[in-house]
């Protein structure tokens, strides 16, 4: 058996982060990925030449991810990635603040009938602009050293943190689903839609009425944001640490402090980071010697971990197509947000897909694929194309392309199940490219050089994310531990003795900025366990 202090399970942004953490401080931490290839949601990947983000599209640097870049000496090219929003031929560049006053022209435009409600809006948006700039818009203290930075803890820390406990409280208030504070504040459903059917269900109203404010802080690593964990691997392995891929954990003997992996390896560990699937852990983990009421804490919160969901997932389309990058540009960044119709999708995807699955074993294909044509055509597609942000991620004249939008993993579950999953891949991919070709792109269908396309399911059988979730848990229901913004840190210690976690399925909302939070507190409490300072 092999022994080691520290062992991390999961090398995703998250895993990564704790990793490199500790390393810096100079522990030698072991870390085990199950995929080839670390970065888990967070990977990019080259196809006959077009580079493609298979997760993450471009990344918000959140006050994090370069100084944390910094921190460890990693020198990557990081290029601007501007994000456009468009409504049918409406369209605005999100990469100002000035930006927020276009948004409202492009609304009233619209919504003519609405003007009131739409200046309500986004007069709620610049007002959360303001919080969000206190969350990420500037470097996260959690990059500043107490010795180093000492006049920054003396005088702008203390501002700051005035700023961000009335902000935490400001995220208390708005904790009401998105759906719920809109429908409330305006009386055009369209715009409601148009507003937020590209956020999960039941998404916060704080996290999705502030998120304009995050697009003019994302950027884009050269060569993908798969470059992010490869550097951050490669600078581990530098410090001395060790990652090894291909290494699937398949069982915690918690009592004995064990891991076991598929091929039957035992790693034996004084403190262990679990940063991978939170339902995964509890079904894998086995424990007999600890005091009963330890067991019963770990019983409880394993019944809520199992009982609960993972967020919406996505579906996936990459385009390798045979027009220039000049022609995207024409009319897009490449990050773009479009919606083909104002109508917005209604109760497609609430109601009627609640009935759909609800009379799914007396469902007629044909009613299936009438559902899925105007959930296609109603919908608002994420739109990344790499090449316009780094001219090298194409061939010569040549570009790819990202369309996605979010998707029940439910339904195609059951497609699979069915047995007609091919065919149902065979429609969608086809609709998808319908919608696109006779709206913004006329030239798309006749120069597609290839297209594949990936589903919810692949992504819960490649990263082990159950159902397929994209930001850990769902909004709709109550999540299973205790993570706001402001309680994080309770949740990093889990009832399992010398186990932590961090990641996507440790706090809510997550994304990026939450995982590597929680991946530094995480690291910094394993490093306090160790004697350290
Ligand atoms: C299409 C898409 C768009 C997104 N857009 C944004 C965005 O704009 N902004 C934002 O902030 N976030 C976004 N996200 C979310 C963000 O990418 C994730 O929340 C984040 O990357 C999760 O990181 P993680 O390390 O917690 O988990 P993961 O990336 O899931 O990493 C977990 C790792 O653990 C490994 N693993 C799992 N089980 C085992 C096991 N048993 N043994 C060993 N290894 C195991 C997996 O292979 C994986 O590498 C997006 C995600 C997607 C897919």
């Amino acid at each position: 058996m092999l022994q080691h202090r520290i062992v991390i399970v999961g090398a995703g942004i998250s895993g990564l982060t704790a990793a490199t953490s500790l390393a810096m401080r100079g522990h030698k931490v072991l870390v085990l990925e199950k995929q080839a290839i670390c970065g888990g949601l967070v990977n990019s990947f080259v196809r006959d030449g077009f580079l493609f983000d298979g997760g993450i599209r471009a990344t918000e640097n959140a006050g994090m991810i370069k100084p944390m870049l910094a921190e460890l000496g990693i020198d990557l090219p990081l290029l601007p990635s501007k994000v456009s929003l468009d409504v049918e031929d409406n369209i605005i560049i999100a990469d100002t603040k000035e930006s927020l006053a276009s948004y409202e022209n492009l609304l009233k435009e619209l919504y003519p009938d609405s003007t009131e409600d739409v200046e309500k809006v986004i007069k709620v948006i610049g007002k959360y602009d303001v919080y969000m700039q206190v969350l990420f818009g500037s470097d996260s203290p959690f990059f500043k050293d107490a010795k180093r930075d000492l006049r920054y803890f003396l005088t702008t820390f203390i501002f700051w943190l005035f700023r961000f406990l009335a902000t935490g409280a400001a995220i208390m208030r708005m904790q009401m689903p998105m759906e719920e504070f809109l429908g409330k504040l305006i009386s055009n459903d369209s715009l409601r839609d148009i507003i937020s059917q590209h956020f999960f269900k039941k998404t916060p109203a704080f996290f999705a009425m502030s998120y304009f404010s995050l697009y003019p802080d994302y950027f884009y690593p050269k060569g993908g944001v798969g470059r992010i964990p490869a550097a951050l691997q490669s600078r581990l392995v530098e410090l001395g640490s060790e990652v090894r891929t291909e290494t699937e954990v398949v069982r915690l003997d918690a009592s004995r402090k064990v891991l076991v992996d598929a091929k039957g390896n035992e790693y034996a560990y004084d403190k262990m980071i679990w940063c991978a699937d939170l339902k995964h852990l509890y079904r894998i983990t086995t424990w007999d010697t600890f005091p009963k009421s330890k067991m019963q804490k770990m019983l409880k919160e394993k019944e809520r971990v199992l009982a609960s969901r993972g967020a919406e997932s996505v579906f996936t389309l990459f385009l390798a197509v045979d027009l220039p990058p000049e022609y995207f540009h024409a009319i897009s960044e490449g990050h773009f947000f479009y919606t083909p119709s104002r109508k917005g999708l209604g109760e497609l995807h609430r109601s009627e897909l609640a009935s759909m699955l609800d009379g799914w074993e007396t469902l007629k294909r044909e009613t299936f694929y009438s559902w899925l044509d105007s959930f296609c055509r109603l919908n608002t597609y994420e739109i990344s194309i790499p090449v316009l942000n780094d001219s090298s991620a194409a061939p010569m004249g040549k570009t790819g392309l990202i369309a996605s939008f979010l998707f029940d993993y439910e339904l195609t579950r059951r497609i699979e199940a069915g047995g007609w999953y091919e065919e149902f891949e065979k429609h969608i991919s086809s609709s998808m490219i319908e919608v696109l070709s006779t709206s913004v792109y006329p030239q798309l269908k006749e120069n597609i050089l290839f297209s594949f396309s990936a589903s919810p399911l692949r992504i819960e059988r490649t990263v082990g994310s159950s159902e397929g979730a994209i930001v850990g848990w769902s909004f709709e229901e109550k999540i299973p531990l205790d993570a706001t913004m402001l309680t994080m840190k309770k949740a990093i210690r889990s009832p399992i003795p010398d186990v932590f976690r961090a990641g996507q399925w440790t706090a809510s909302p997550a994304g990026l900025p939450t995982c590597i939070m929680t991946a530094r507190m995480a690291a910094d409490m394993v490093h306090a366990e160790l004697g350290g300072k």
